[in-house]
C-alpha cells in the first residue's frame, strides 16, 4: 500500500464511491428497527445485505452471533497480514430509529432521496453511513488491509441490547490494539473530528400522589393539595436562576477541546428568535463536561381535556446525563437524593431510579490515536478537532472492558448536521468519501508506525 501513495488513496476510493453509493441506498430501503412492535425481517434482511457485501469484500471468515432477547451480530476477523501487525476492531450498527412522525419528513424515510450533496433516509447517517464505510475500507484493499481486522455489526443498538454486557464475557474475540467505533462524525461537515467523550446516562421518575380523585377546583382549589403544582415546585428546583444544574454531587469540568459557535449551536437546536440559551460556561461545559438534566416526560391532564379540577396525580420522567467519567450510580444517586430531599408545600415525592449507562472518556496520544490523526487530516485536507458527546454509545464500555490496553477512537461519516434520531437524516457523500479515505489512512499508518522501531508497540 505504500506505493500508492497518498494522492492514489483519495482517487481509489472515488473510483469505489458509486458502488459505495449504490449499497448505501440499498441497505437504507431496509426498514431495519428492531423495537419491540416492528417486524423482525427488515432486521434480518439488512444483516443478511451486509454479511453478503462483506463476502464480496473478500472477507472469509464472517460468523453471526445470536444472544436471547437482540438481533444478531455480525463478526467477522481478517488475520493480521504478518506477525506483529496491530489489530484493529472496527464498530457499526445495521439496525435504525424509527421513522417517527411520517408527515415530518419530506420523503418517505425508507425511500432514499437525493439531497444536495447527499442522500435522505432513516438510519442512512446513523449508522449505515459508517457500515459502508468500513466495507469501502475493505474493498479498497480486497479483504487484505495491512493490519488485522475484527469487525463488530451490531443490529439492536438503538433500543438497548444485552450485547453491551457480552463482550467482556468473551474478551478473547474482542482482543486488539485499537478500535474504530463508527457510530458518530464530524462537528460539521468538513471538520475532521476525534470524539474524544461521551456523557453518562440514566433515567429516574418521579410522581406525586395527593388526592384519591380530581376534586372541583373551586371547592377544594386552594386548601387541596394539587399533585401536578407540588411535581413542578420540585422539577424548579433542578436548575439555578442562570439554567445551570442545581444537583449538587454532580461532576462538572471546563471543556479544553473544540466545540459548536453559538450561532452554530443556536441553529442546530432551533432556538426560537433571540431566545438566551440557559446556563453559563462554554458550550463544551454545558453540553459535554458537565451535567444535563432534561423532563423528557410530563403525565397530568392535556389541555384539550382539562377538567376545572385539582389534579390528584402527576408524574415526570427525567433523564440525567453526566461527565464522562462520573461513576454512573453515583451520578443516579445524586439526582435522587435531590428530588427526595424535595417536600414542595410539605409534600414528598415517590422517586424511582431508572437504567444508568457509564460515560467513556479515550485516552489519546497513542500510536493508533496518532494514525488518526494524520488519517483525518489526510482526508480531509484540515487538522483533526477533537470534541465530546452527549450521546452515550453502552457497548464502548464493553468494548473497553473486554480490550482495556487497546486505544479507542471514534469518528464517523456522520456529522451534526445530520438530523439523527429526527425526521429527514440525511448523509452527504463528502464526509463518507472522506471518512473511506481516513479509514483507509489509518490502517495504513497505524501498521506502519507499529512496525517501525519507533513505534510504542
Ligand atoms: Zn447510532
Amino acid at each position: 500500500m505504500e506505493a500508492d501513495g497518498r494522492e492514489q488513496l483519495g482517487a481509489r476510493v472515488d473510483a469505489l464511491m458509486d458502488g459505495l453509493r449504490a449499497d448505501l441506498e440499498r441497505l437504507a430501503a431496509i426498514p431495519s428497527i428492531a423495537f419491540p412492535g416492528y417486524p423482525p425481517e427488515p432486521v434480518e434482511e439488512a444483516h443478511d445485505l451486509i454479511v453478503s457485501l462483506l463476502r464480496d469484500a473478500g472477507v472469509t471468515s464472517v460468523e453471526r452471533i445470536d444472544l436471547p432477547d437482540t438481533a444478531p451480530v455480525i463478526y467477522a476477523e481478517i488475520p493480521p497480514p504478518e506477525p506483529g501487525s496491530p489489530t484493529v476492531l472496527l464498530y457499526g450498527h445495521y439496525d435504525v430509529q424509527p421513522a417517527g412522525a411520517p408527515g415530518l419528513w419530506l420523503s418517505p424515510p425508507f425511500e432514499p432521496t437525493p439531497v444536495p450533496g447527499g442522500l435522505r433516509a432513516r438510519g442512512i447517517a446513523d449508522d449505515k453511513s459508517n457500515v459502508i464505510a468500513h466495507l469501502g475500507m475493505l474493498r479498497l484493499y480486497g479483504g487484505r488491509p495491512p493490519v488485522g481486522i475484527k469487525l463488530v455489526i451490531e443490529g439492536q443498538e438503538e433500543y438497548g441490547s444485552p450485547f453491551d454486557d457480552y463482550p467482556p464475557r468473551e474478551p478473547g474475540r474482542f482482543a486488539c490494539d485499537a478500535m474504530v467505533i463508527a457510530d458518530l462524525g464530524n462537528l460539521r461537515p468538513g471538520t475532521p473530528t476525534l470524539t474524544t467523550g461521551l456523557r453518562g446516562a440514566c433515567e429516574v421518575v418521579v410522581e406525586v400522589r395527593t388526592l384519591a380523585e380530581p376534586r372541583h377546583s373551586g371547592e377544594f382549589g386552594g386548601a387541596a393539595p394539587d399533585a401536578l403544582l407540588v411535581l413542578l415546585k420540585a422539577l424548579g428546583t433542578l436548575h439555578d436562576k442562570a439554567g445551570d444544574v442545581a444537583v449538587t454531587g454532580l461532576r462538572r469540568d471546563a471543556w479544553d477541546g473544540t466545540t459548536y459557535t453559538e450561532e452554530e449551536f443556536r441553529d442546530l437546536a432551533g432556538v426560537h428568535g433571540d431566545l438566551p440559551l440557559i446556563g453559563t460556561g462554554s458550550l463544551g461545559e454545558r453540553l459535554w463536561s458537565g451535567p444535563a438534566i432534561t423532563v423528557i416526560g410530563l403525565d397530568a391532564p392535556s389541555v384539550d381535556h382539562a377538567a376545572s379540577a385539582v389534579v390528584p396525580y402527576a408524574r415526570a420522567k427525567l433523564n440525567l446525563r453526566f461527565h464522562p467519567l462520573q461513576d454512573p450510580r453515583e451520578a443516579r444517586a445524586a439526582l435522587v437524593a435531590h428530588l427526595r430531599a424535595q417536600r414542595p408545600f410539605g409534600i414528598p415525592l415517590t422517586v424511582t431510579p431508572g437504567d444508568t449507562g457509564p460515560g467513556f472518556e479515550a485516552r489519546t496520544g497513542g500510536p493508533a490515536y496518532r494514525a488518526a490523526l494524520t488519517a483525518l487530516e489526510e482526508a480531509w485536507g484540515t487538522e483533526a478537532s477533537y470534541v465530546a458527546t452527549g450521546g452515550s454509545i453502552p457497548l464502548v464500555n464493553g468494548l473497553a472492558r473486554a480490550a482495556p490496553r487497546a486505544e479507542v477512537l471514534l469518528f464517523g461519516a456522520q456529522d451534526s448536521m445530520c438530523n439523527l434520531h429526527a425526521p429527514n437524516e440525511r448523509v452527504l457523500f463528502s464526509e463518507l468519501r472522506n471518512t473511506v479515505v481516513a479509514m483507509a489512512a489509518f490502517v495504513r499508518e497505524y501498521a506502519a508506525g507499529f512496525r517501525s522501531p519507533g513505534g510504542t508497540a
